[in-house]
């Protein structure tokens, strides 16, 4: 009988797992994950969860029912430690011989290297972090914001949304461009301005102050900002450490084919942790959608090796994104290129509900929704192809 092991228990590695059961494979399935909790959706933490709207059964990926109907073994609460040639062990010292591997460790928040004798300096990855941030918010009055990506973003908005005096200091001049694009960026700017939420530009954090608890960020420049509570968003590190010694090639992410293939026959990658061809280039795409899309393709292309079958398509779909900030839903299909003009082609930008769209000889390569959803998903579909062959 084949044996898969899918390692990884969230969203990449449920779908590998509902894709190759829905795909036929009747083998043996285990599924590993480091966390203890089973499969749930990470998007909500910062959004609904923080805020308190939502729990973490409503967080779910997969209902009981739906895991059961899996009929694989699961071990959470248990990390692999290693892989050599088709053997995965796991933190226990159990040994899983396995024909086919999923690769589905996702990424960690990455950490600011001082501060850490120090109670209040949260990260956002896991529900263990939101329960943790959640409690704390809740007694805080003033937050200060590592990092203005999504993460911090989105944090900023929650707690202001809570009435908390928030600051976001970003080593970066120009936050949000590099993502939305200026026109996009200088409205998100002007709309955390509106909810009060401040923004330090071009500063870095030096030290956090404080005994025990945090309660001063200093800046390189000195300034020094009073505090409850700090939360660093400062990017995410792939989980590839247990693949040393794997023979599987590595560089900033697992990389694989457009199939998410690894140079190793019958290892296979997807989701934050995996880094695909996309053309020319290798890419890693930290988004939900391209988690959950890439899963589905690397299950099918595990399936082929193991059965000498036809190939299946590789992935092409062209990385999206949504965030949900102040109250407003930002959709982006394509990557908006900072130095391109863009065409408004519904609503209007002064009043936070417009489509742009970026275009290279006529065609559309980028489309970016700001609380038009239904607006959006028209010029998306519309463009499919053309959004396609830019992502290449
Ligand atoms: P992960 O979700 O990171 O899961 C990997 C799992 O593998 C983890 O459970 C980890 O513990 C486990 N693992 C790691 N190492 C091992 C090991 N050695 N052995 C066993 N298990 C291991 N995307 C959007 O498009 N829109 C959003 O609005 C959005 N919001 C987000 C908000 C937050 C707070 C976060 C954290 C992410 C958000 N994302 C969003 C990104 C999206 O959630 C990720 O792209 C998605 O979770 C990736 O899924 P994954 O399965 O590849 O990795």
């Amino acid at each position: 009988m084949t044996h898969i092991a899918v390692v990884g228990a969230s969203l990449a590695g449920l779908r590998a797992a509902e894709t190759l059961r829905a795909e036929g494979f009747d083998g043996e399935l285990t599924i590993i994950g480091a966390e203890p909790h089973p499969p749930y959706d990470r998007p909500p933490l910062s959004k609904d969860f923080l805020l308190g709207k939502i729990e973490t059964a409503d967080i779910a990926l997969a209902d009981n029912a739906a895991r059961d109907a899996l009929e694989a073994r699961w071990l959470l609460g248990r990390a692999a430690t290693s892989l050599r040639q088709g053997e995965v062990t796991v933190d226990d010292g159990e040994t899983l011989t396995a024909d086919g591997i999923v690769i589905a460790t996702g990424a960690r928040a990455r950490r600011i290297p001082m501060g850490g004798e120090l109670t209040g300096i949260h990260v956002l990855r896991t529900l263990d972090d939101a329960v943790s941030l959640r409690r704390e918010l809740a007694s805080a009055q003033q937050v200060v914001i590592v990092g203005a990506g999504f993460i911090g973003a989105e944090v900023a908005s929650t707690a202001a949304t809570l009435g908390k005096r928030v600051t976001i200091v970003e080593a970066a001049e120009q936050p949000f461009h590099r993502h939305l694009g200026p026109v996009a960026a200088d409205l998100l700017r002007r709309t955390m301005s509106d909810h009060t939420v401040a923004i330090r530009t071009g500063r870095t954090v030096t030290e956090f102050g404080g005994a025990q608890r945090v309660s001063t960020v200093v800046l390189d420049d000195g300034t020094r900002l009073p505090t409850d509570l700090v939360l660093v968003g400062i990017g995410a590190i792939p989980n590839t450490e247990w693949l040393e010694g794997s023979g599987v090639h590595c560089d900033n992410g697992v990389l694989t084919d457009a199939w998410g293939r690894t140079n190793v026959a019958g290892v296979v990658a997807a989701g934050d942790v995996a880094r695909f061809q996309r053309g020319d280039r290798q890419i890693r795409v930290e988004h939900w959608t391209a988690a959950s899309g890439m899963a589905a393709t690397v299950a099918r292309a595990l399936l082929a090796h193991l059965t000498s079958g036809a190939p299946c398509a590789p992935h092409v779909d062209p990385p999206y994104f949504w965030s949900d900030q102040f109250g407003h839903r930002i959709q982006m299909v394509g990557r908006i290129r900072a130095d391109l003009p863009v065409d408004i082609v519904e609503g209007a930008i002064d009043d936070a509900r417009f489509v742009a769209v970026q275009r290279r000889d006529d065609a559309v390569t980028a489309v970016l929704g700001w609380s038009m959803p239904r607006e959006f998903t028209q010029w998306r579909r519309r463009n499919n192809d053309s959004l396609r062959a830019a992502a290449h």
